[in-house]
């Protein structure tokens, strides 16, 4: 990356026109803003508290996608709801299923443009890592999604929507009858840790994880909530307040010189300033440890003497150090740190009082590496609408290439 390339690009949020003709869609809409969206539709004020627990019930309860399964609604306002009102989730445009039970989504969001989420199921939970915007402005070199431009970011509903998609695909909408929440849930722990920077799309991913939380919904808890983000100083005590969610930071160094570097934004916002807003979290959302995330990268940041710096550093600060074996991708500027560097690494981490599990690498057979699928199938149509240009006879124009 150049020294004088942009660190962050802010983005200002500019809502998607609603094409006219196209139904509203109610997913990711707030209570309140449900309520409206009924109103609008011409449920009764007097009625429209009763509708919106019902409606919101069907969609983030039961899983239903038309309005006309709804039972307890008349049939007449069922028939008025589907004239006016949507219930759109992302389209599953690739699913890859590792080895080892990992599953990889590629998904179409509205406008056309895919995002990425997965779900890695373990021993009695399963943690689903989902995107917050397409692409990133931000730039860290070990990941691939940072090659990617910003499209923009995403709406709550295509937020909330991977969450619904993907309990689809896990068939773990409870029946009529059965128990809410389900017991030993599939689908128990979210981690908005993919494609994206949360905190630079900050109102739509908290809207999106507050339907999330509802406990007449998908009902997951803030603590099995985990936001992380690359150190968007000024909304981290945002976060703690009108989130409440737990925190990961990508942490990745322990000094500046090398963490300007992995996470550009560090030059606005360098380490001494990211903890002193990380030291002030859990008192203000009462959460539990901060999660640093630090991907090990063989002679960049994997020293001895950086697993002492890093418990300097954060002494003081109730944390968890998840290790991550770097995932490598084509093109990738680094190399994964050796195994016996990342126990000797973690031993000095965990020497020191810090819980510091290394975190096993998952899916690497279906590119699960942020941002892979994306560029991976992007690359497959470009290679396929070549091999199709190519195959056109010589005379053809370039409108009929197109
Ligand atoms: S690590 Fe996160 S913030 Fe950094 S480039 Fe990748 S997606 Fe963006």
């Amino acid at each position: 990356m150049q020294a004088n390339a942009p660190i962050t690009r802010d983005v200002v949020t500019i809502p998607r026109k609603i094409e006219e003709g196209v139904r509203r869609n109610v997913v990711g809409l707030s209570r309140d803003a449900l309520r409206e969206a009924l109103i609008e539709a011409g449920v009764s004020e007097r009625q429209a508290g009763m509708r919106t627990a019902q409606v919101w019930q069907w969609i983030y309860q039961k899983g239903l996608r038309d309005f006309a399964g709804m039972t307890n609604l008349g049939k007449e306002l069922r028939v008025r709801l589907a004239e006016h009102l949507d219930i759109r989730v992302p389209e599953v445009v690739t699913k890859r299923v590792s080895q080892d039970g990992t599953r990889k989504y590629l998904l179409r969001v509205g406008g056309g443009s895919e995002v990425e989420a997965v779900y890695i199921p373990e021993e009695g939970r399963g943690t689903l890592c989902i995107s917050s915007q397409i692409g990133c402005t931000l730039t860290c070199s070990f990941c691939h999604t940072g090659t990617q431009k910003l499209v923009r970011n995403l709406t709550a509903g295509e937020i909330v929507g991977q969450i619904m998609v993907v309990r689809d695909d896990l068939d773990e909408w409870p029946g009529v009858g059965e128990p809410f929440p389900p017991e030993g849930r599939l689908l128990s722990n979210i981690v908005l840790m993919g494609m994206g920077e949360p905190l630079y799309n900050f109102e739509n991913v908290r809207d999106a994880m507050k339907i999330a939380m509802d406990g007449e919904g998908i009902s997951i808890s803030r603590r099995r909530i985990t936001l992380s983000t690359s150190g968007v100083v000024p909304l981290i005590a945002r976060t703690a307040k009108e989130i409440g969610c737990m925190l990961a930071v990508s942490f990745h160094a322990t000094t500046d010189e090398v963490r300007d570097r992995l996470v550009p934004i560090n030059r606005k916002w360098n380490i001494a300033t990211l903890l002193k807003a990380l030291r002030e979290y859990p008192k203000a959302s009462n959460s539990e440890r901060i999660t640093f995330e630090y991907v090990m990268l063989k002679g960049v940041n994997d020293s001895d003497e950086d697993a002492r710096r890093l418990v300097d550093l954060i002494r003081g600060i109730p944390a968890k150090i998840n290790l991550i074996p770097f995932n490598e991708w084509p093109g990738a500027p680094y190399e994964r740190s050796s195994n016996n560097r990342i126990r000797a690494f973690a031993e000095i981490v965990n020497a020191a009082g810090y819980s510091s599990p290394v975190r096993r690498p998952r899916g690497e057979d279906i590119m699960a590496a942020c941002g892979q699928l994306k560029s991976a199938t992007e690359r497959t149509r470009r290679s396929r609408r070549k091999g199709r240009a190519d195959a056109l006879p010589p005379d053809t124009g370039p409108v009929a290439r197109e």
